[in-house]
């Protein structure tokens, strides 16, 4: 089992192809996908790329403000988290985000490290560091059986 991977996106061209393929794979329906890296390495735009995938039509924002923005398919619940703003346990409980993790859907959630305390582990944890020509270095971890069955097969990897 795969238990870590490594890619390259030389454009984000290469972002929106690794999403496309992400949008084919059952296991993503009921993941928890946390985005870790700095302001402008590409997490909402692997987002936008990723819910357009899997069918999202019309605008999709940035939930910073707002925290989380939910999307609602046919056969698919997806929560899409922006957790700078979120510096309030409290919080966790009160919005329902609690229920939210407990819930069938897709999870994808940026700044997941203002929300360690009381984030569950995540499937997959993703991080997107850009270099110096642009190009993002991206590496995935999985925690789980259905974090390993989304390392399997990505366009591009190295183990
Ligand atoms: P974050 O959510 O991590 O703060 P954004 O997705 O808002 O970052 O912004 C990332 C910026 O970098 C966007 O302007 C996007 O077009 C660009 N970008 C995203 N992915 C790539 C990539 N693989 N290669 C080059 N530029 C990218
Ligand atoms: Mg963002």
């Amino acid at each position: 089992m795969v238990e870590s991977a490594t890619l390259v996106w030389p454009d984000e061209a290469a972002t929106q192809t690794f999403a496309q393929h992400w949008a084919t794979q059952p296991a993503l329906a009921n993941a928890f996908v946390a985005l870790h890296g700095d302001l402008g390495a590409g997490k909402t735009t692997l987002v936008r790329h990723l819910l357009q995938a899997l069918g999202v039509t019309g605008r999709i924002k940035s939930p910073t403000y707002a925290v989380v923005e939910p999307y609602e398919l046919d056969a698919l619940n997806i929560w899409h988290f922006d957790f700078y703003r979120f510096n309030d346990p409290r919080e966790w409980e009160e919005a329902g985000f609690r229920d939210i993790f407990a819930s069938p859907g897709l999870k994808l959630a940026e700044w997941p490290e203002k929300a360690a305390g009381v984030l569950p582990v995540a499937d997959v944890d993703l991080h997107i560091r850009t270099r110096d020509d642009s190009s993002r270095s991206v590496t995935l971890q999985a925690h789980t059986a259905a974090g390993q069955a989304l390392l399997q097969g990505l366009p591009g990897a190295t183990a």
